[in-house]
């Protein structure tokens, strides 16, 4: 179907070529004949299969007037879709070189061309395209994000935010929420560099952008808690709590640890109750059951946790009920049979991926902020169910 497509595109384009050549020269014959023997050139050289040959024939001879610019576009889409980029490159190219066409199919072809260089990797081609269109009432938007695209391949995060002023003025929420992860880039290097200063501003500029960026609230946390500042880092962690409760289980061990330094252990217990009340959270369970054996001993401990796992079992939660088990057996005989589990279930555990991307599926042991797979930023979030939180 696609090749009958690809064969009647031509035609269609010669056709009203013709036509409008008709209704404005209807005597105009030397045009006539010339066109037609470049036009049944150019088909000779798609029918033998020299397609090449064929594009320079027929875009020599179908000069690109309003009735044909559509069925340009047409012709080097479908080259794109068959992944024959440098076709798609000759069609376009010679759709912008064309003086005379309207600014709507201009910006168009110009918007193409760039997304043909953005294919082939030739970023910095596409990057000019696409700067040339940021003013762009229709192609704007579209081209701030191919942009912001080419800046996350190249890890140019400095050139990303120098489109912020554009993207505010787009109000698209999906391209601020890149712009703020470009933001959390930089603060990550300047965390590692200890710059406190510079990380919070760079952090602030993040939240402002996408208040929602647990990511940021994950990095102003390490900054307070690397210069003491416990208290501030609490906070950081509860916002991350409310922003998203499926990243929270990952937080949890170093919340506890600033806690710990304010002396306010108890606050903190609360706090992972509610927690657990309200997601059912393991690893929420798990720190929970920490002070429910500290204060009423081991086996209020383990009924408790019996009755979790009861209600909602998990092979985390069970790894860890088997290890309290093994604690007991081994006062009064050896656990060697409750070990030969334990290790079965981790073995069993250490094979799953701990973190899958909301958008794409993707499943990771290992946590990164942008996606590997389909690139989107935040999404990879601990595993929920039997196997997971
Ligand atoms: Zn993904």
């Amino acid at each position: 179907m696609q090749e009958l497509l690809f064969l009647l595109l031509p035609v269609a384009m010669a056709y009203g070529w013709f036509m409008g050549r008709n209704s404005i020269k209807q005597n105009d014959q030397t045009a006539k004949q010339d066109l037609s023997i470049k036009y049944s050139t150019g088909l000779n050289y798609l029918l033998s299969n020299q397609q090449d040959k064929a594009i320079d024939y027929l875009l020599d001879a179908l000069k690109v007037e309003d009735d044909t610019v559509e069925a340009h576009f047409a012709m080097a889409n479908l080259f794109r879709r068959r992944g024959e980029l440098d076709r798609a490159l000759k069609v376009h190219e010679h759709l912008v070189r064309q003086g005379h066409l309207p600014s709507k199919d201009k910006q168009q072809a110009i918007f193409e061309l760039g997304k043909d260089f953005l294919s082939a990797g030739l970023y910095d081609r596409a990057e000019k395209m696409f700067t040339k269109l940021l003013k762009s009432k229709s192609y704007g938007l579209k081209s701030i994000n191919n942009l912001l695209k080419i800046y996350q391949s190249t890890k140019d995060w400095q050139l990303g935010i120098d489109l912020k002023k554009a993207v505010i003025k787009a109000k698209d929420t999906k391209s601020m929420h890149t712009l703020a992860n470009f933001y959390c880039e930089l603060a990550t290097v300047a965390l590692e560099k200890d710059e406190f200063i510079e990380v919070i501003e760079l952090l602030e500029q993040a939240l402002e952008l996408d208040p929602n960026s647990c990511r940021a609230n994950w990095l102003m946390a390490k900054i307070y808690e690397n210069h003491q500042q416990f208290e501030q880092a609490c906070q950081c962690y509860q916002s991350i709590y409310q922003q998203d409760k499926e990243f929270f289980p990952d937080v949890i061990e170093n919340m506890h640890h600033c806690y710990l330094q304010l002396d306010a252990s108890d606050e903190f217990f609360t706090f992972i109750r509610k927690v657990y009340e309200e997601t059912g959270s393991t690893t929420a369970l798990l720190k929970y059951l920490e002070q429910v054996e500290n204060k009423h001993g081991i086996n209020k401990a383990m009924e408790f946790i019996l009755s979790a796992l009861k209600r909602r079992p998990t092979i985390k939660g069970f790894k860890h009920f088997v290890k309290m088990q093994m604690a007991e057996s081994a006062k009064e005989s050896n656990g060697e049979s409750l070990d030969a589990i334990k290790e079965l279930i981790t073995a069993y555990l250490n094979m799953k991926p701990r973190y899958s991307c909301r958008t794409c599926g993707f499943n990771s042991s290992t946590h990164y902020w942008s996606c590997p797979s389909c690139h989107d930023w935040e999404q990879l979030k601990p595993f929920r169910g039997l196997e997971g939180e």
